[in-house]
């Protein structure tokens, strides 16, 4: 990420979320991005995954200039190496949860797709929900969907946007535990948006960001 910014503008309205950020991650890191509400956290996040373009500034994904990518090519760059949780789920309604994660399966080509999700669903401990629409399951279960997608496309890179918000403690648990054994086992790159301390001191580094900077990037205390 070099000297990126961003600003929304609406009518004559202008607002600067992100002001000349700057900082690397390197391969198999885990990074936790915190910050105040409306600090620009998940307008970061986007931009980190190409879902979204900088008004200024270079986010390089891979070697990949993304900035200079027409939509369709960095939407092909994501389908290679990127999975994101987003906060508010983003589920398809008209699919049931097992179908919403068999969609990146499919657009890959997996030959087992309905196996392997339902072995993913079960991985966060919705087998039992596999055939129920996003509007039949709570806020929770939904998240869980969300994330057994994001691990279908075994990416090299995994961004989540608060991907324990909406979970009860001991789920929230066993999701972290999902998210850090697949750093540990695949090398899968973490970015975490969180509010949630506890899960950022378990990163291997911290970037707070406040009115539009970074005020800080550092190792957390343990390591
Ligand atoms: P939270 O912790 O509450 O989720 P955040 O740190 O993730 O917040 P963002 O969602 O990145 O913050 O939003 C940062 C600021 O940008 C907010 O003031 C928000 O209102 C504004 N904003 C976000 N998206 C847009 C948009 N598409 N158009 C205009 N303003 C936007």
């Amino acid at each position: 990420i070099k000297n990126v910014s961003k600003i929304y503008k609406s009518g004559n309205h202008s607002l600067t979320v992100l002001n000349d950020i700057n900082f690397s991650i390197s391969k198999g890191e885990t990074v936790a991005i915190t910050g105040p509400s409306g600090s620009g956290k998940t307008t970061l996040l986007g931009l980190c995954a190409g879902l979204d373009r900088a008004s200024s500034g270079s986010v390089v994904l891979s070697g990949v200039a993304l900035d200079s990518l027409s939509e369709d090519e960095r939407a092909a760059v994501r389908n290679q190496y990127v999975g994101f949780i987003f906060q508010n789920f983003q589920l398809l309604p008209t699919l049931t949860a097992l179908e919403n994660v068999m969609v990146p399966l499919e657009l890959r080509g997996e030959k087992n797709s309905k196996a392997f999700a339902l072995d993913l669903l079960a991985k966060v401990g919705l087998a039992d929900r596999a055939d129920h629409y996003p509007v039949q399951l709570s806020g929770g279960e939904q998240q869980r969907v969300s994330l057994a997608r994001a691990f279908s496309n075994k990416p090299a890179l995994l961004f989540a946007d608060e991907p324990t918000g909406n979970l009860d403690a001991e789920t929230s648990e066993k999701i972290i535990k999902l998210l850090f054994d697949l750093n540990k086992d695949a090398g899968t790159t973490l970015v975490i948006v969180t509010h949630d301390l506890d899960l950022a001191a378990r990163t291997n580094r911290i970037i707070k960001i406040k009115g539009g900077q970074i005020i800080a990037n550092e190792t957390p205390q343990h390591a």
